[in-house]
């Protein structure tokens, strides 16, 4: 059968097509709309994709050629994120799955994310995922589809959070975890010493709300932002955020002797925590996934693969499915 798929969770309007041999995946960004607050407006951002999601849908039944009338089922986020996006991608696939008498599949947007990874691989259970994303900073033990046990989370802020946050602290523009990876690389990150919240505490727990403290503390005492020292700043920050997620996916994996490993979420795609979970996977014997970085950020082709696994939800039920900001996995 063929999936339609929508995820506004946040602030990219996405639609993706898969199953039966096609596959497309659209995403409409509105960077450009936040870029100007340093995050982002949650009304405008519904207002944007109000105004994308039609395009978003067209685009992507045109780049999978396939017709309105070739779709067996529409997938739709109904969270977590922001309300006033949710609602839209929610009401509008009410409105096809009305017009076109379809059965909806209501999904989790961090299943989506976890799923993403099954997009380009097969992978056994059980795994444990470390969520790592704009916010969530989450561990958890996934036994089955829809089987999910949580490890351990952030007492505060999540990661991507941070990385967005000390972005705009170094008016580097929104969002801030692809401009910091790029700068890091000009940076020596053993220039400061940015504190890792929880580090070396026998906890799978998190915490990230102390390095923007840090950071903005930083930054007001220096005299001259020059570009070294944005540099220095960004690549201290980020080994800091990489050492940590590191450190606790470890001591996850051998507190429950599992050894495969797999990531998920925006953060995910940054460069450097990419590269050190790799060096732990060798070091350790993990079978590491990673999902490529167009599919670690939000798009709808990880919730039509969700969808794939949690036929169980599709429902004509309509009045049942509702956008929920605050949705946990377990
Ligand atoms: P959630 O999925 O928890 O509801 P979200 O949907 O807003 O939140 P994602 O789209 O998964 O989050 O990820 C966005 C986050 O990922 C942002 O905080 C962004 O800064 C961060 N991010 C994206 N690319 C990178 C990168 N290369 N390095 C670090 N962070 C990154
Ligand atoms: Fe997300």
């Amino acid at each position: 059968s063929i999936i339609l798929a929508f995820d506004t969770s946040c602030d990219d309007t996405s639609c993706a097509i898969l199953g039966e041999g096609k596959k497309s995946n659209i995403v409409i960004s509105q960077n450009f709309v936040h870029e100007a607050y340093g995050g982002i407006m949650p009304e405008q951002a519904a207002r944007t994709h109000f105004e994308n999601i039609d395009q978003a849908t067209k685009e992507a039944l045109k780049q999978a050629q396939c017709n309105i009338k070739d779709i067996d089922f529409i997938a739709v986020t109904i969270g977590p994120g922001l309300l006033p996006s949710l609602l839209v991608g929610v009401s509008y696939a009410k409105g096809l799955a009305y017009r076109y008498h379809l059965p909806i599949i209501p999904i989790n947007h961090i299943e989506g994310h976890i799923f993403a990874n099954f997009i380009e691989n097969d992978i056994d259970f059980p795994f444990i995922v470390l969520v790592v994303s704009g916010a969530h900073t989450h561990l958890f033990l996934v036994e089955n589809f829809g089987k999910y046990k949580l490890l351990g989370k952030t007492l505060d802020d999540a990661v991507g959070e941070a990385f967005d946050k000390v972005a705009r602290i170094l008016g580097l523009g929104y969002p801030g975890g692809p401009i910091i990876d790029k700068l890091s690389k000009n940076g020596n990150p053993y220039s400061f010493r940015i504190p890792k919240g929880l580090s070396q505490k026998n906890t799978l727990n998190f915490s990230f709300s102390g390095v923007k403290t840090y950071v903005k503390n930083l930054v007001e005492k220096s005299k001259d932002l020059s570009k070294t020292f944005i540099c220095d700043v960004a690549a201290s920050f980020q080994k800091a955020c990489v050492d940590v997620l590191c450190e606790k996916t470890l001591l996850a994996l051998k507190k429950y002797k599992i050894s495969r490993l797999v990531l998920a979420g925006g953060v995910s795609a940054n460069s450097l925590l990419r590269q050190q979970m790799s060096q732990l996977a060798t070091e350790n014997n993990l079978n590491l996934y990673l999902p490529s970085i167009s599919l670690c950020t939000d798009n709808a082709l990880m919730i039509a693969k969700a969808a794939q696994f949690r036929m169980d939800l599709a429902t004509f039920d309509f009045d049942l499915i509702d956008a929920k900001a605050s949705l946990n996995l377990v």
